[in-house]
């Protein structure tokens, strides 16, 4: 199954690529944990992004364009794929709709977790990443057992360096106004479904695997 997941930042994109990645064993393709890899192990590609990513702006189309083919390319996506936080502009969706043409694959779904900007900003400045494992948790919407440490791995939790107020505000003004032309993109080609996103973790989890659950019973899927 191929999938992409849209929402603002904060909706909740990662939380439930963790889990789907792992219930329907298909890779979890999220464009901002590999820009934060590549800062980490200090590549070109971090230098590129990390300018763009400080501000809370989107890091040029051509690059993360560029990002997105070569791990498409790959073989453990031969089973399908969940995109997260691609594509976030009409010109890389335009262009991920020509690279799986290209490669004889298509979308089946696209998942738009909706949630109000107003929740935004606490969910932002609350998260918490677990440093081992990526994991992602919430101070008070999603909190460890041990304040600090990974529930999964025992890991040191941080809190990215763009979730502060000031960059939020930025990349929430980023992101609305790409927004609607893609939302309008996908429904115009039938694959958009809308899940609310201000539910709990486990019933936004739900609803979107009832929805999955439907695609896999048609005949969309093989
Ligand atoms: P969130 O969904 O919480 O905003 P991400 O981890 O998806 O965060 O993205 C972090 C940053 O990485 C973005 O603010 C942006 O600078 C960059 N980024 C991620 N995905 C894209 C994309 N598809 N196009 C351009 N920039 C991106
Ligand atoms: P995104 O990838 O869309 O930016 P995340 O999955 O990282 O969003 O979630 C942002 C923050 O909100 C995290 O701290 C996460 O634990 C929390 N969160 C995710 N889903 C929910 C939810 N349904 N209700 C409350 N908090 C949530
Ligand atoms: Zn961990």
């Amino acid at each position: 199954m191929n999938l992409l997941l849209m929402g603002l930042p904060g909706a909740g994109k990662g939380t439930q690529a963790e889990r789907l990645a792992e219930s329907y064993d298909i890779p979890h393709i999220s464009t901002g944990d590999m820009f934060r890899a590549a800062i980490k192990e200090g590549t070109l590609l971090g230098k590129k992004a990390k300018e763009y990513m400080d501000s809370g702006n989107l890091v040029p189309d051509e690059v993360t364009i560029g990002i997105v083919r070569d791990r498409l390319a790959k073989g453990d996506c031969k089973k399908g794929f969940l995109l997260d936080g691609f594509p976030r502009t009409t010109a890389q969706a335009e262009a991920l709709e020509q690279m799986l043409a290209e490669t004889e694959r298509t979308i089946h779904f696209v998942l738009n977790i909706d949630v109000a900007r107003e929740e935004l900003m606490a969910r932002l400045t609350g998260r918490r990443l677990c440093r081992d494992c990526g994991a992602t948790y919430h101070t008070i919407f999603n909190p460890t057992d041990v304040e600090g440490v990974c529930d999964k791995c025992n890991g040191e939790l941080y809190q990215r360096d763009d979730d502060n107020e000031k960059t939020v505000g930025t990349r929430l003004e980023v992101n609305i106004s790409q927004q609607q032309p893609l939302l309008d993109f996908y429904q115009e080609k039938g694959y958009l479904r809308s899940v609310d996103g201000s539910r709990p973790i486990d019933q936004v989890f739900k609803e979107i695997e009832d929805i999955l659950s439907e695609v896999s019973h048609s005949s969309v899927v093989s």
